[in-house]
């Protein structure tokens, strides 16, 4: 029988008959990006800090042109990782190299000043001055790379910044100047993305822009972007998504295949005389509250054929896909922000 616990998440129950909106998620028959084409190789790359194992001969690659996010709690060891892969620390071993696959890979130690230029990092704390606008700024930092106006112009044109070029840094919301701090890192045309949290702190209306800039750059521009996040809509948009706790690698795969390992969906149906029995019988654990049976599901079609087997007495339920929340709290026993 169902216990009397409901489980998590804890949605009020609004049922709907509709087969079609419940599918299994696709298997992965397809090579993830990192398999096809890597820009970024890292192999057993470790840092300590005294006794502290921050990262731990961590393994794996990033797929050019992939939206490449990189997942854990904090303290997990990804900035000390993205820190080591942007050739800003030393690993205590290790190895990060850059486009293995060609005639010239740039490997982290050696060629260091080769990998900054094919870089663009944003980091939590901006690099732009608050008084200067945000077009001085970026003149500012071209001249650093000796860029041209024109190289500033064009970038303002690709992320259509418009009037915002002429405000000052420091008058702009959060979400502009994410986009103006993007804008800078994207000066010495880098193949390569990184963004540290890049929508934390920011209202829905201005993550949605700063993410509209992040795909523009990496469907249209071709560029790589490796994000650090905790942010599980962030998540949801990757190609390829890194877990890490403890120094560790965890968990690798699509956004799909991780939920179809890691999360239960959730069936929910009204609760009936001998229903809790019956599902339970057939394999899932279930929970009852308020009138309401909740029956952990692996597979949809699990779900769906019980509903096949039982639409006499079932007139209504509720589906759930399982989340990116529900992975990330099954392998760290924490809860993903949502920010
Ligand atoms: P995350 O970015 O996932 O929050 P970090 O890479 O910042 O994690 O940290 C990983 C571990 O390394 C943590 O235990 C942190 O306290 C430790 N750590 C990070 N930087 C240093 C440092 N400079 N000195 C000592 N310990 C550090």
């Amino acid at each position: 029988m169902c216990s009397e616990k409901r489980p998590a998440p804890a949605r009020g129950p609004s049922f709907g008959w509709k087969k079609s909106t419940i599918a299994d998620e696709p298997s992965r028959a397809v090579a993830l990006p990192s398999e096809r084409s890597p820009i970024i190789s890292v192999a057993g790359l470790t840092r300590t800090y005294g006794d502290l194992t921050a990262v731990d001969a961590i393994t794996f690659a990033v797929g050019r042109g992939s939206l490449f996010a990189f997942l854990g709690p904090n303290g997990a060891g990804k900035s000390t990782t993205i820190s080591m892969v942007t050739t800003l620390l030393a690993p205590s071993s290790g190895t990060v190299t850059y486009f293995a696959d060609t005639e010239v890979p740039l490997v982290a130690g050696r060629d260091d000043p080769l990998i900054r230029r094919a870089i663009g990092v944003v980091f939590q704390d901006s690099l732009l001055d608050r008084e200067l606008t945000v077009e001085d700024n970026l003149l500012l930092r071209a001249s650093f790379y000796h860029s041209p106006r024109s190289r500033v112009d064009e970038i303002a044109e690709t992320l259509e910044m418009g009037e915002l070029l002429r405000h000052p840094y420091g008058h702009l919301s959060g979400g502009q100047r994410r986009r103006s701090d993007i804008a800078r890192a994207l000066l010495n045309r880098p193949k390569v993305l990184f963004l540290d949290e890049p929508t934390t702190g920011l209202d829905p209306q201005s993550r949605h822009l700063v993410w509209e800039t992040i795909e523009h750059l990496q469907r249209r521009l071709g560029i790589t972007v490796f994000l650090t996040t905790h942010s599980m809509e962030e998540v949801e948009r990757a190609d390829e998504v890194r877990m890490i706790d403890h120094g560790r690698l965890i968990a690798h795969g699509t956004p799909d295949s991780l939920r179809a390992t890691y999360a239960h969906h959730h069936l929910r149906v009204p609760a009936r005389a001998g229903l809790s029995r019956q599902l339970a019988d057939a394999g899932f654990e279930c929970t009852e509250k308020d009138g309401v049976i909740d029956a952990a599901v692996s597979r949809a079609a699990d779900a769906i054929a019980f509903l096949e087997r039982n639409t006499s007495r079932i007139d209504d339920f509720e589906f759930i896909h399982g989340t990116m929340d529900d992975v990330f709290l099954a392998l760290t026993g924490e809860a993903l922000r949502e920010d």
